[in-house]
């Protein structure tokens, strides 16, 4: 079985270390299932000081990275035949499992991870991809790259110990996942719902289905399509009575906490 890549090309190299304490990701470098190879900014900074970044043309506050070391670094990587180059930036696209799941099927992903006020304009040039994890601005790109690794990583064949938990798992179906629970049956008062117990394989199927909906229809809607809506009489039941909320009783089999 080929490898899978990653290529980081990065000021903070050390940010990395957390992979090596990750579980599952730690057991596919361990298996080497996944090749994670830093490449530190740095060694391709300018001048004696090895310069990375400088101010902005125009003025204004904080520092821009140089588009020399990125151009530089990017251009040391080896790229195998089905690569893609990934930009982390706050301006990208909001990162999706189904993007996960497209990458997990290339060979090499390389990972551009922005510091202070970002990167030059430049360095877009180099990106298949801009990717953003989310509306929000962190101080780099090195997290988002460690979250993309994480979750391209539990999609590469023989890393997770059981693959079947990737069936049913929130997003891929475009559902949110059902409840889980484990041992006691009885925590502080809050019961595992009597259908998990019953033994009754059918009657679990059913009941993880129609928690999927109402998880998703209460927390994220807008990510059922119309079609997953008519593939299930459970979802469309569902539906109608939210088109009437007053028919909508949306039991909680833990009435005592907090679902959302
Ligand atoms: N001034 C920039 C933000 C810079 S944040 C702007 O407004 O676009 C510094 C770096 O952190 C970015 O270059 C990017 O690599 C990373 N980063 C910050 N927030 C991010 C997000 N939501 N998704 C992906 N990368 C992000």
């Amino acid at each position: 079985m080929n490898k899978y890549n990653f290529d980081v090309i990065t000021l903070f190299p050390k940010a990395f270390d957390l992979i090596k304490n990750l579980g599952v990701i730690t057991r596919a470098l361990d298996k080497k299932l996944i090749n994670v190879n830093l490449h530190d900014l740095r060694e391709y900074g300018e001048g004696t000081y090895r310069q990375v970044d400088d101010k902005p043309y125009g003025g204004g506050s904080g520092m821009v990275l140089k588009p020399g070391p990125i151009f530089k670094a990017h251009e040391s990587i080896i790229k195998l035949p089905k690569c893609k180059t990934l930009l982390m930036t706050p301006q990208g696209k909001v990162l999706k499992q189904k993007d996960l799941v497209r990458w997990s099927k290339i060979d090499q992903i390389i990972i551009i991870c922005g510091q202070y006020e970002g990167f030059d304009e430049r360095v877009r040039s180099l990106a298949d991809e801009e990717i953003s994890m989310g509306d929000y601005v962190l101080s780099g790109g090195e997290i988002p790259a460690l979250s993309i690794i994480n979750g391209l990583t539990r999609l590469i064949p023989g890393t997770l110990g059981d693959p079947d938990s990737l069936v049913d798992e929130s997003h891929n179906s475009s559902l949110l996942e059902y409840p889980h629970y484990t041992r006691p049956q009885v925590f502080k008062e809050m019961k595992v719902p009597d259908t998990l117990v019953s033994g009754n394989h059918e009657e679990i199927r059913l009941w993880r289905e129609k928690k999927m909906f109402e998880r998703t229809i209460k927390r994220r809607e807008d990510l059922i399509s119309e079609k997953i809506y008519q593939n299930s009489t459970i979802g469309e039941e569902l539906r109608k009575k939210i088109k009437n909320p007053f028919q909508l009783i949306i039991e909680n089999d833990l009435i005592n906490y907090p679902d959302w």
